[in-house]
C-alpha cells in the first residue's frame, strides 16, 4: 500500500485535475465491487445505447480515416468530441442512479483502509480542515454523505477525492488562507456530490465496450481517441465542479474569490511550493470560467 500511496502522491500533484483518472488506473487489477455494479447495469442497458454507439463508431471511423484527424481543432473533430461528450452525459444520467451509494462509499472506505501513514492526519490540521468542512456541508445537496477529511503529511499541494465520503488534502492546503482551503474542500466535496469518480468509471467502461464491439482490430488507435474523449469529459467536470464549489463557498460565508486566488497560486507557484506545471493552459481556462461565473453572480 505504501508503494501505491507514493504512486498516488506523485501522480496527483496536478491537483484537482487528473486524480480521478490516475487513481482509477492504479487499481484496475484489484477486485472492485463498484466496477462490478457498473458493469452489471451497463451490460443490461447496453441495448438501449446501441443506436448511439453505432453512430459514434461510424463517425469515429470516418473522421479518423480522413485528413481532418491531423488537427485536433478541426470542425470535424470538435463535432466528434462534442457528440461523444453528449453520449457520456446521457449514459451517465441513466446509469449513475442505478448504482448504489452504499457500494461507492464502501469501496472508497476500503481503499483508504491502511492508506494513511502514521505521520499523516496531524490532529491540528484535521481539526482545522474539519471546521471548514462542517461549514460547507450545511449547504451540500447530499445529506446522505458523511463527509470526512484525511490529511497527508508533508509539503506539496495535493487534494483528491475518490468517490464516497473521504476528501484527502495535504497539510499545505490546510495552511493556505481559509478562503483558499475552503475552495479546495468545496471543490472536492462537489466532486463527491456529483459522483464524478463513478461517472469517469462508467465512461471508461463504455469506451471498453465500444472498442470491443467495433474496433477489436484497431484497439490501439481508437483506444487513444476514446481516451481523449474521456479526458475531455473529465475536464468538463473540473469546470462544473469549480462553479459548484464557488456557489457552495458563497453560501457558507467564504469569499468565492478564494477559488481564483487558489487557481492563480497553481498557475504561478511560489519558490517555496513544489506545485504543478507552470502555465498549465487548463488552469488559466478554469480561472477565466470562474471569473465569468462570479461576474454573472454579481450582476
Ligand atoms: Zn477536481
Amino acid at each position: 500500500m505504501k508503494t501505491f500511496r507514493k504512486l498516488v502522491q506523485s501522480v496527483v500533484v496536478l491537483f484537482l485535475l487528473l486524480s480521478i483518472a490516475s487513481l482509477y488506473a492504479g487499481e484496475r487489477k484489484q477486485a472492485n465491487p463498484l466496477r462490478d455494479e457498473v458493469l452489471l447495469h451497463l451490460n443490461r442497458e447496453l441495448p438501449s445505447f446501441q443506436a448511439d454507439i453505432i453512430e459514434l463508431a461510424d463517425f469515429c471511423k470516418k473522421t479518423f480515416n480522413s485528413s481532418a484527424s491531423e488537427d485536433l481543432n478541426s470542425p470535424e473533430l470538435k463535432k466528434f468530441f462534442h457528440k461523444f461528450h453528449a453520449f457520456y452525459i446521457s449514459a451517465c444520467r441513466k446509469l449513475v442512479n442505478m448504482i448504489s451509494v452504499k457500494t461507492e462509499v464502501t469501496v472508497s472506505n476500503d481503499f483508504f483502509q491502511g492508506f494513511f501513514l502514521p505521520t499523516d492526519n496531524n490532529p491540528v490540521f484535521v481539526q482545522q480542515a474539519t471546521d471548514i468542512l462542517n461549514k460547507l456541508k450545511v449547504y451540500s445537496r447530499r445529506k446522505d454523505l458523511k463527509y470526512k477529511v484525511g490529511i497527508l503529511e508533508g509539503n506539496g499541494m495535493e487534494a483528491f477525492a475518490k468517490g464516497g465520503e473521504m476528501i484527502v488534502l495535504s497539510e499545505e492546503i490546510v495552511r493556505l488562507p481559509a478562503d483558499e482551503s475552503a475552495a479546495v474542500i468545496a471543490h472536492e466535496m462537489s466532486h463527491l456530490e456529483k459522483r464524478d469518480y463513478l461517472k469517469s468509471m462508467i465512461a471508461r467502461e463504455l469506451n471498453r465496450a465500444i472498442i470491443a464491439g467495433h474496433f477489436p482490430e484497431n484497439s490501439d488507435k481508437f483506444g487513444k481517441i476514446l481516451e481523449y474523449a474521456l479526458a475531455r469529459f473529465q475536464r468538463f467536470h473540473e469546470y462544473e465542479t469549480d462553479i459548484q464549489a464557488v456557489n457552495l463557498m458563497q453560501k457558507a460565508g467564504y469569499k468565492p474569490d478564494g477559488m481564483i486566488s487558489l487557481l492563480e497560486r497553481l498557475l504561478h507557484p511560489s519558490d517555496s511550493g513544489n506545485i504543478i506545471n507552470k502555465d498549465h493552459p487548463v488552469i488559466s481556462d478554469r480561472i477565466n470560467a470562474v471569473k465569468r461565473h462570479l461576474l454573472r453572480l454579481r450582476k
